[in-house]
């Protein structure tokens, strides 16, 4: 999952950073609004984390604009404007959640995942195409026929962006796009190492290469 925080408060993103990353996020981190705005017309996010009070571009304005593009990333406010008007604002701009800060970290996971189940169709909190489950919470991984098994965050991030889209095949770059944050250096054979352990741990079958364009997990029964 690869998430775009925007954040003028150095030491909250430097810390939210880092958290995200140790629970399996790729986080790229920008300061302010005009930054958001150009990064998200180049780049893929599967959540947005945006504070209202930016300079250069507010948050309400980059979220405005964005919804006015079309652009229909998950997107949820963190901000220290608790008052009522802010957040219905932002609501009917079209946040999908707001967190008031300051905020405990497991709220924000929390409302991070119910955000992107309801984003991605699904309303149920494990992940699974009739194969394999993937639990978001726990980061366990079970096979039809299989015990639970524990996944690093690397492996997590990696099935998790097939379970997304059973059937549908990701390229390497799609997928070390999603494991990876800015400045994370991508070690070459990373995507081969990952699944290589990954069916290791559950079964040869569990996930498919297709030659020469990518990997998939089967389509749901
Ligand atoms: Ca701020």
């Amino acid at each position: 999952m690869r998430v775009l925080l925007v954040e003028d408060d150095p030491m909250l993103g430097s810390a939210l950073q880092g958290a995200l990353q140790d629970h399996s996020y790729a986080v790229d981190w920008v300061r302010d609004g005009a930054q958001a705005l150009l990064v998200l017309h180049g780049q893929h996010y599967d959540l947005v984390l945006l504070d209202l009070g930016l300079p250069q571009v507010d948050g309400l304005q980059v979220l405005q604009r964005l919804r006015g593009q079309g652009n229909a990333v998950a997107l949820l406010i963190l901000t220290a404007r608790d008052g009522l008007d802010e957040r219905l604002r932002g609501l009917d701009s079209g946040a999908d959640d707001y967190l008031c800060k300051p905020f405990e970290l497991d709220e924000l996971l929390a409302r991070m995942r119910a955000v992107l189940r309801r984003k991605g169709g699904t309303g149920a909190p494990q992940l699974g195409n009739g194969l394999l489950r993937l639990d978001p919470v726990t980061r366990q991984a079970q096979s039809a026929d299989g015990p639970p098994v524990q996944l690093t965050q690397r492996e997590f991030a990696l099935l998790q962006a097939l379970l997304l889209r059973p059937g549908a095949i990701l390229s390497r770059s799609e997928l070390e796009d999603r494991i990876y944050g800015w400045g994370q250096e991508v070690e070459s054979n990373a995507v081969e190492f990952l699944i290589h352990a990954l069916r290791r741990k559950l079964g040869s079958g569990a996930i498919q290469n297709v030659r020469g364009v990518g990997w998939k997990v089967a389509a749901a029964a």
